[in-house]
């Protein structure tokens, strides 16, 4: 075999969401991003000796919701583990988090990888609070060039779920779409807002690499914190380069903790990993155990959504969209809503789908605004779409009624007769309009007689400049060929 593909990397992922609850974990300290530091603090937070954590009930829903929309069983009896280990940024120098009783266990994701399927199962879904967070002084951040760092607690205590996979995880490429289709699941459920930025969602990646086929696992390293789809696929690459040049030059794979350098585009040790023992999990015994009813769980699972994967499909069934359309309009919670609601006043999907995939998205992506704020509303767009379909407006006019109906929020039939924007499919007059070009372009004229095609082109221009692009083209191609013909 060539020496390139005598290795497989072997790759898994946790990822640490954080949800959208109004509260925190164990305390009724509001949660808020970008304010003042440390207003949102209490003595449960902080933990001060003598206080007691009460647990969130919401966040208890809202996991299970993630659990059950990643297909796991979900453990009836769960409890919580106090996590222990110093960090500035943990004032009770523990974390609560949930040890061998997670909430769910036991599901998968399957990615679509568009010529083959991927199934990641998923380990475990388990309930954690968040830390406090390091603010370092100084203009680059970075704690090596700081002056001070200071600690903001208004993060810690914020509910957080760590989904955790098995090693199913084959390509850097798998890692991102894994990514991209949790992410795409968790904003469906509307129970984090799934910020990569803001860190409400991110990952660490576990990567190893063995010999093709080989049964057992190579040792692995972990890259911590990768906040960005980019950053995920770019550090997962790199890592297996360098795992897999230290084996082919006989030399070992140490197990430890690595951190992506975007600007260098590379890895470097943080330290070794630390064993689970290290931690010294104990239930915590300020917490009482949780006993997830049924009866939750089923209310839960009633509440969840059809999620992008079944809503692609029913796109494919009922509107006939091709893999990647669906797909695409489906990954979007607003987008596909509102695909459906033009649907509603309008019978050609392929035509919505077009619109919504091509000028649509082509003007969010230039103003940089969320889908969901378009003015465009879905009965205005179905209108233009007839009005194109009647010959009211030509298609290339449409373009231009589109953009004012996105900057204003106006109806097309507003924008249509204060701008004189009718389409002419008046033969009439258009018939003097062309008599006229016929009459200025006798080259073209002789050219098309004399079979090329591509002169009629030419004319049917012409008619459109002079009509302001108002002309039926249709009709007028059919006009100029039976008068030259
Ligand atoms: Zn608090």
């Amino acid at each position: 075999m060539a020496g390139k593909q005598k290795y497989e990397a072997v790759m898994g992922l946790e990822t640490h969401v954080e949800l959208l609850t109004e509260t925190k974990m164990f305390c009724g300290c509001k949660i808020s991003f970008g304010e003042d530091k440390n207003i949102y603090t209490c003595p449960v937070c902080l933990g001060h000796p003598g206080t007691l954590p009460v647990v969130n009930k919401k966040a208890v829903e809202y996991a299970l919701k993630i659990a059950l929309a990643l297909n796991c069983s979900i453990n009836h009896y769960t409890i919580f583990h106090r996590k222990n280990y110093f960090y500035p940024d943990q004032s009770k120098n523990y974390q609560i988090s949930q040890f061998d009783l997670p909430l769910g266990v036991k599901g998968y994701l399957d990615l679509d990888m568009g010529d083959y399927t991927r199934r990641v199962n998923i380990t475990r879904v388990h309930m954690e609070e968040d830390t406090g967070k390091l603010v370092h002084t100084g203009s680059t951040g970075r704690i090596s060039e700081a002056g001070a760092s200071i600690v903001d607690f208004n993060r810690c205590g914020t509910p957080l779920i760590e989904i955790v996979t098995e090693p199913d995880i084959r390509t850097p490429e798998e890692a991102r779409q894994y990514m991209v289709e949790l992410r795409n699941l968790i904003l469906y459920l509307e129970v984090s807002d799934c910020s990569m930025e803001q860190g409400s969602l991110r990952c660490d990646a576990n990567v190893s690499i063995r010999k093709q086929g080989a049964g057992t696992l190579g040792t692995k390293t972990e890259i911590k914190n990768l906040n960005s789809f980019k950053f995920l696929q770019k550090g997962l690459a790199y890592e297996i380069k360098r795992q897999t040049a230290l084996l082919e030059s006989g030399k070992e794979v140490i197990q430890q903790t690595r951190h992506y350098d975007n600007n260098t585009d590379t890895t470097k040790a943080l330290r070794s990993k630390e064993e689970a023992h290290d931690y010294r999990y104990f239930p915590d015994p300020d917490l009482v155990p949780l006993n997830i009813e049924q009866e939750l769980i089923d209310r839960v699972a009633a509440s969840i959504p059809e999620l992008p994967q079944q809503k692609a499909a029913r796109f494919k069934k009922q509107y006939g969209l091709s893999d990647y359309d669906a797909d695409f309009l489906a990954n979007d919670t607003y987008m596909s809503q509102y695909f459906e609601d033009v649907c509603q006043h309008y019978g050609d999907a392929k035509a919505v789908c077009n619109w919504i995939m091509g000028d649509f998205s082509a003007l969010v992506n230039q103003q940089q605004i969320p889908f969901e704020k378009a003015k465009v509303k879905a009965r205005d767009l179905a209108e233009m779409l007839k009005m194109i379909d009647s010959g009211k407006i030509s298609s290339k006019i449409a373009k231009s009624v589109f953009e004012q109906m996105f900057s204003t929020g106006r109806k097309p039939e507003a924008i249509i007769e204060e701008q004189g924007l009718t389409q002419i499919s008046d033969t009439g007059l258009l018939q003097g309009i062309i008599d006229e070009v016929i009459g200025n372009n006798p080259e073209a004229v002789s050219q098309y007689r004399e079979g090329k095609q591509k002169a009629i082109g030419f004319l049917i221009g012409q008619v459109m400049a002079r009509t302001k692009g108002k002309a039926n083209p249709k009709l007028v191609n059919e006009m100029i060929v039976k008068k030259i013909k």
